[in-house]
């Protein structure tokens, strides 16, 4: 018995060292199939959109075992039809073919905190933001900041990051946006004391914060959106994938990882395959193709309706409004101005977003001025001194070398600056109503509720007194069309409100 016993005990030692000694391997085939910065139902005419990336998503599925469709952010916002449903049929769509992992973008705060919640608790899919939480600093209901996907053994441990930068760009209200890249480590830390194999992060991120996380070497694989670039990097260590916008191009990482256990410590091994999707090639889903026709009719009707003509050509190309005075800067400025009678007007000509040249002729429609302005955005009036509003100024051409959003589209005023000055000191020779700028003056100035907010820079006019509020504003898209409306005909030119003073000392 005692020999037995012994011998039992013998056994067992040497199966638990075997066990110990033989690593155990297991290994997991998986697709990420991602997709960024979809905000539009159409997509260009012959690529991207809902109905092709539907396409992709459901033949990916069909075709693979662990398929994970990942979308990273910007949807409801900016588009025609966001600007009337606030992005509702967006999330309806994205609910057709619903994503596995999503982080919300910039773009999802635009119409700001209480329609983002109500617009994500409308989501049928999995909301992930590592870096967002409210007010007092706890999650948001519905979202997770990470969660471990175990496939045949592999622990894959997947992060969401929002955009952190919303707070200027966009209108997250009283939301908590924390540093997107030292969230990004924080939840790394927790997964790997977790046991995960594999890192991957999913963020709505700018290339500054992309390469912060890619040269750290401490992720695997980096899904991003934001620039609309489409993005693939590999050094043998992390792989970085970012897939166009609107879906024009579409982006698979095939992985297999491979993963050795001995005496319990695990080593890790994996190679990426990667599959860029040219959705042109793509046939439109028709069961999506057919619900955005029905949202393509509900608005026909209203939008096509012509308000007015061109005499001149108008220019709202992304340069064109971030570069310098434009005719069509001028309309939406003089418009905001007279709809809310104030002295002065400056909007940001990065919420000029049609990107495209009037010819002479042209019929104007609109669906034409919401194309411009999609954001939704409203007319507000506020009244502060011409020493601020020279310090606007300043924060509007502080990044013109860059094409950056703020660049300011005026009406009632005219001014000079010189480019070759250090930002926050190029504003000169600032006019008002035909008058030299009194910097002790008040003045009243319209302007947009995200610029009022302090978006791009324009802090300054968080210290202005409200006149009229975001609440009681009207949409300025409405005041474009009025305006336009009234001309009838637009005939005016660039008219110097706005010159580039030679640096000639
Ligand atoms: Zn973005």
């Amino acid at each position: 018995m005692k020999r037995i016993g012994r011998l039992l005990v013998i056994a067992l030692t040497a199966m638990v060292l075997t066990i110990l000694a033989h690593p155990r391997a297991m290994a997991a085939d998986l697709t990420f199939v991602l997709v960024n910065d979809i905000d539009t139902i159409d997509g260009d005419k012959d690529r991207g959109g809902f109905a092709r990336l539907a396409a992709v998503v459901k033949a990916e599925r069909a075709a693979g075992k662990n398929v994970f469709f990942a979308h990273a952010g910007d949807s409801i916002s900016p588009s025609l039809m966001s600007g009337f449903d606030k992005g509702a049929h967006i999330i309806e769509l994205l609910n057709m073919t619903p994503p596995d992992f999503f982080v919300p973008g910039n773009h999802e705060f635009d119409f700001g905190k209480d329609v983002f919640l109500t617009r994500m608790s409308e989501a049928k899919f999995p909301r992930f933001a590592a870096n967002l939480r409210n007010a007092g600093g706890e999650a948001i209901p519905g979202f997770e900041d990470t969660r471990m996907i175990e496939l045949d053994g592999v622990r894959v441990g997947i992060i969401g990051i929002t955009s952190d930068d919303a707070k200027v760009k966009s209108s997250p209200g009283d939301l908590v946006l924390n540093d997107a890249v030292k969230t990004a480590f924080a939840a790394r830390r927790s997964l790997q004391e977790a046991g995960a194999d594999f890192f991957v992060v999913l963020g709505h991120l700018g290339r500054r914060e992309d390469e912060a996380l890619f040269r750290s070497g401490a992720f695997d694989l980096i899904l991003t959106g934001d620039d609309h670039d489409l993005l693939l990097r590999y050094d043998g260590r992390t792989a970085m994938v970012e897939s166009s916008q609107n879906a024009h191009f579409v982006t698979a990482i095939d992985l297999a990882i491979n993963v050795s256990e001995r005496d319990g410590r695990r080593r890790v091994n994996w190679r990426p395959k990667f599959r860029v999707i040219d959705t042109a090639d793509v046939a439109p889903d028709a069961e999506v193709a057919a619900k955005i026709d029905g949202y393509r009719k509900d608005l026909a009707g209203e939008l096509d309706v012509v308000i007015a003509r061109t005499d001149v050509e108008l220019d709202s190309r992304r340069a064109a409004v971030r570069g310098g005075e434009t005719v069509i800067g001028n309309l939406i400025a003089d418009a905001m101005r007279e709809a809310v009678k104030a002295d002065v007007a400056i909007t940001n000509g990065g919420g000029i977003r049609g990107n495209r040249l009037y010819a002479v002729g042209t019929p104007i429609t609109r669906r034409d001025i919401l194309a411009e302005l999609p954001f939704g955005n409203s007319t507000v009036l506020l009244e502060l001194s011409g020493k601020d509003i020279v310090e606007a100024l300043e924060n509007g051409v502080s990044e013109v070398a860059d094409g950056g959003g703020r660049f300011p589209q005026v009406s009632g005023m005219t001014f000079s600056y010189d480019p070759n000055q250090a930002a926050g000191k190029r504003v000169a020779n600032a006019m008002i109503a035909g008058a030299p700028l009194d910097p002790e003056k008040t003045y009243r100035l319209a302007t947009n509720d995200f610029m009022a907010r302090g978006g791009d820079g324009y802090g300054v006019f968080r210290k202005a007194k409200s006149v009229i509020g975001e609440r009681h504003s009207k949409l300025m898209a409405n005041d474009v069309m009025v305006h336009l409306r009234q001309l009838g005909t637009v005939t005016a030119k660039v008219e110097g409100r706005i010159t580039v003073a030679a640096a000639n000392q």
